[in-house]
């Protein structure tokens, strides 16, 4: 039995040896130190011995079990070391990284509240090409070659008879040309002219407004877009109809709104005035009904077009609108 003991013993020493990671060593472990182990299986058999040599060798497996699970508890303690030494470098109770979110850009926000209040009062959202006919945008406008409104656009010419669209009214003709009244839309999109400084950028976004059916009175726009700036600026905003000139609505008038910095007081933005210049509007001019073939004995309608970045400047308070289109992420953070 002694013989035995040594044996044991040379062999476990000899196992333990080659034990590198805690899956061999859970294997040592079940083979010898289990409880259907080698030297628990010694240990049960102690009892078959003659009693006299019972004590001797029951201290000698006594001992083996002993060096084997202290050889075994260093060697755990010793492979978990390890393991942990490899995630070091790494603090597992930091939060994690999120990633990070966008949004939508100020200029597409403003866009989308406009349409948003214009839509709630019954015009419905249409696009129109950003490449366009001359006859869109200006000739079916009233605004024929000769005309001197043409000198207040510089336009981007592609050919003769194509170029950059410099305003959003080309839609109301599209969509005239397309449907009979009653027609009530909101068209938003990108226009381009040849102008850059701190107020103006080649191209910039445009919102155009149109209805036209039959009894439309010079009181439904007022009506429609004090509703509006109602809405875009607050209850108590002053609005104020100031009579204008577009070649395309008769009678016409721009819309000023209370300045939002002063409160009507007078500051630098507003020209010490109290008021701000925001949109433009009009009657149909009949002439136009003759290019899309309605009636102007029996229809009437309203237009209004608005900068987008003068909007969203007014807004939020910004004074350069070439920052819009800086991609600047410090500025875009903020909105
Ligand atoms: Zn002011």
């Amino acid at each position: 039995m002694r013989d035995q003991i040594k044996e044991l013993e040379a062999r476990a020493l000899k196992d333990l040896e080659a034990v590198n990671d805690g899956v061999a060593l859970e294997k040592f472990r079940v083979t010898y130190l289990g409880k259907k182990g080698l030297v628990t299986a010694l240990m049960r058999n102690l009892g078959k011995l003659p009693p006299e040599e019972r004590p001797e060798v029951g201290r000698e497996a006594n001992l083996l079990k002993k060096k084997l699970t202290e050889k075994f508890e260093a060697l755990k303690n010793r492979i978990e070391e390890q393991g942990q030494r490899a995630f070091r470098g790494i603090d597992v109770t930091l939060p994690g990284r999120k990633p990070e979110l966008g949004h939508l850009h100020p200029i597409t926000q403003t866009i989308n509240d406009v349409c948003d209040i214009f839509q709630r009062m019954g015009f419905r959202v249409v696009k129109g090409p950003n490449v366009e006919l001359d006859y869109y945008n200006f000739e079916a406008l009233n605004i024929p070659k000769d005309h001197p409104a043409r000198d207040m656009q510089d336009t981007f010419y592609i050919s003769d008879t194509l170029l950059l669209r410099t305003h959003t009214s080309p839609i109301q003709i599209r969509v005239m040309e397309a449907q009979k009244p009653p027609v009530s839309i909101i068209a938003p999109g990108k226009v381009y002219r040849r102008d850059s400084d701190v107020s103006h950028t080649p191209m910039f976004h445009q919102v155009e407004g149109l209805l036209v059916d039959k009894g439309v009175s010079f009181a439904d726009l007022k009506g429609t877009l004090i509703s509006f700036v109602h809405q875009m600026f607050g209850k108590e905003t002053g609005v104020r109809f100031r009579p204008s000139f577009f070649p395309f609505t008769e009678p016409s008038a721009e819309v000023d709104i209370q300045c939002v910095l002063c409160g009507g007081a007078g500051c630098r933005t507003c020209g010490q005035t109290g008021w701000l210049e925001i949109l433009g509007s009009g009657m149909v001019d009949p002439a136009v009904y003759g290019f899309v073939d309605y009636d102007p004995e029996v229809y009437t309608g309203f237009a209004f077009g608005m900068g987008i970045e003068r909007i969203a400047m007014l807004r939020y308070g910004i004074d350069d609108i070439q920052m819009f289109f800086k991609n600047e992420m410090r500025f875009l953070r903020q909105f």
